[in-house]
């Protein structure tokens, strides 16, 4: 029978474990942690998301810092208020909505936000620690990605995972994490030669390409675990992943749904990273209160 991965039931576990969390260090005086999240302009897709990470975030007791900025905003404004937050004892973690209007350059405001309130994990600093195998924020659709596997009790350690897609924020951190569990990864992209001749041999297949069912059951071998991280429109608007899930959900072990896969664990991983990033400056600011004199 296949697992069918439920990745909003799972994502509603953890936001009642973040909200415990939260609570806890409340009650014991503590200050709310703090989520600042910036959004520049009107986009459509942007203001949705930006609103449920801020909704969620209020869910589990997390302060929200809203900042909607007009799209003319200039980027020495943006990297001025960044530097701002950075700064800031009430707020634990910065979020940047992407995409960006073109004439800011998204490399430098990644660069810009503190790594340790970096709760997207996309800041070198952090990418490079996640690469070396000491992570610090983990970027939030790939380490839901490992949560939905681990849930599928699958063996890591020498399973063959095959990545479609290696982009900085999904294909190359997801490659990091599988290799850091051990298993052996491959990568594949839009030049990829024999597609299916990789895919084929995935015992982990995790799909981010943005192309409409990309992965049909010839693709796949018996009993792969499936995890599509894929979000597409089709034109009567109806919701697609990269993987055809109908015919390759018989095929599989394991497999995610879009929607409610990967999609509902983003933002669950965001407020947890959020909560590690205020568990993080709490301990540091106890520390130094501690021995004051050094
Ligand atoms: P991207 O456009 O930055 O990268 C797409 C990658 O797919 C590229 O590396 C490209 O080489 C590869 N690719 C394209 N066509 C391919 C093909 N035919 N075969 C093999 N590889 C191919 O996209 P992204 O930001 O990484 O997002 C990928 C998809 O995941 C999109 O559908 C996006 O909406 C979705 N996404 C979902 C979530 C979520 O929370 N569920 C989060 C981020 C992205």
């Amino acid at each position: 029978m296949t697992q069918i991965l439920d990745g909003k039931a799972m994502s509603s576990q953890i936001l009642a474990r973040l909200k415990n969390e939260v609570n806890e260090h409340l009650q014991k005086g503590s200050r709310a942690p703090g989520l600042a999240t910036i959004l520049l302009g009107k986009d459509p897709a942007s203001a949705v998301y930006v609103r449920n990470k801020r909704k969620r975030a209020d869910d589990v007791g997390i302060k929200s810092f809203e900042y909607d900025l007009p799209i003319q905003t200039t980027q020495i404004e943006l990297l001025t208020l960044i530097e701002d937050l950075n700064n800031r004892d009430d707020i634990d973690a910065i979020l940047v909505q992407l995409p960006l209007p073109t004439h800011i350059d998204t490399s430098t405001v990644i660069c810009t936000v503190n790594p340790s309130k970096d709760v997207d994990g996309f800041h070198p600093e952090n990418i490079g620690k996640l690469s070396l195998g000491h992570p610090r924020f983990i970027p939030c659709t790939p380490k839901g990605c490992m949560y939905l596997i681990q849930a599928s009790k699958a063996k890591l350690l020498g399973a063959h995972a095959v990545i479609l897609g290696r982009s900085n924020i999904v294909g190359k951190p997801m490659a990091y994490m599988m290799l850091n569990t051990d298993a052996t990864v491959t990568i594949c992209h839009r030049n990829t030669q024999n597609l299916r001749q990789q895919t084929k041999q995935a015992d982990i297949l995790i799909t981010a390409t943005g192309v409409p069912h990309l992965i049909g059951a010839d693709d796949v071998k018996e009993g792969v675990v499936v995890i599509d991280v894929g979000i597409n429109k089709l034109e009567d608007g109806t919701l697609v992943g990269d993987v055809d899930f109908d015919d390759v959900k018989d095929k599989a072990a394991a497999i995610t749904p879009v929607p409610g896969g990967v999609g509902p664990m983003t933002i669950s991983m965001l407020l947890e990273n959020t909560v590690a990033a205020y568990c993080n400056h709490l301990a540091s600011r106890n520390k130094h209160e501690a021995y004051p004199s050094l």
